[in-house]
């Protein structure tokens, strides 16, 4: 009886100081095109319309709760936290739109954050500013900041035009707060994380993997993100998506 109990205890210990480790790991999502392929540009930065709503569909009927930054908190209060985020700000992101939109239900409410750049608003392939209002109105998409002109940040010198006035004219756009920034390339560094403090709440890389809370320094400005790819198979996004 003695050895049973003392088994118990053991158990018991063992299984809090599991309980205790578990640090909870949120995905990151970050896609570019989302349209089919047709030969310009890199064809693995495409993710076509059909299998974006297979894995949007996968995400509604497993539980999951799409989050925006501006709700970084609700993390630890939601079921399955995920965040969906678009890079580049392309025309062909209105197919995402139009899909989260027919993917919303009462219980799902397919949330996902765009990252432009403010100087390509309005071009030939690129979102426009009626386009950017209207979404940020939908209250599915949060429009942030992938700086003004997309350098490599850990080489420029104007950061006042590339962050500052970049989220100043996004803001002015969809009249909504910007609080995020992703850096082009994923390329940061510690000056870029200094720069980026003075302006933002966030700042968000491409290093792959899900968010797992370390406490390390600046660890807000340095996000990873895991790519959605034109080759992912539906049960590759399973395994990303699936973090325990
Ligand atoms: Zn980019």
């Amino acid at each position: 009886m003695k050895k049973f109990l003392l088994l118990f205890l053991f158990l018991l210990i063992l299984g809090r100081t599991e309980a205790a480790a578990a640090v909870q790991k949120v995905p990151i999502l970050v896609y570019h095109s989302i349209e089919e392929y047709h030969g310009h540009g890199s064809k693995e930065l495409y993710v076509t319309p059909e299998n974006f709503e297979k894995q949007m569909s996968y995400l509604r009927n497993h539980g999951y709760t799409l989050l925006t930054f501006e709700h970084w908190q609700d993390r630890k209060k939601v079921n399955k936290p995920i965040f969906i985020t678009f890079d580049d700000g392309y025309k062909n992101n209105l197919n995402a739109f139009a899909i989260l939109q027919k993917l919303k239900t009462e219980q799902y409410k397919p949330t996902a954050t765009m990252f432009v750049i403010s100087d390509f608003i309005g071009n030939a392939n690129r979102l426009s500013k009626a386009d950017l209002k209207k979404m940020a109105d939908s209250g599915l998409i949060s429009v942030q900041s992938h700086t003004a002109t997309h350098p490599d940040l850990t080489k420029v010198k104007n950061w006042t035009y590339e962050l500052k006035e970049s989220k100043e004219k996004i803001q002015k756009i969809t009249g909504k707060p910007v609080i995020a920034l992703s850096y082009p390339y994923g390329n940061s560094d510690e000056q870029v994380v200094k720069e980026t403090k003075k302006y933002y709440l966030f700042g968000l890389t491409t290093t792959p993997g899900p968010f797992s809370e370390t406490g390390i320094k600046d660890e807000p400005y340095l996000f990873p993100r895991t790519y959605v790819k034109y080759s992912t198979t539906l049960k590759e996004f399973m395994q990303v998506v699936e973090v325990k």
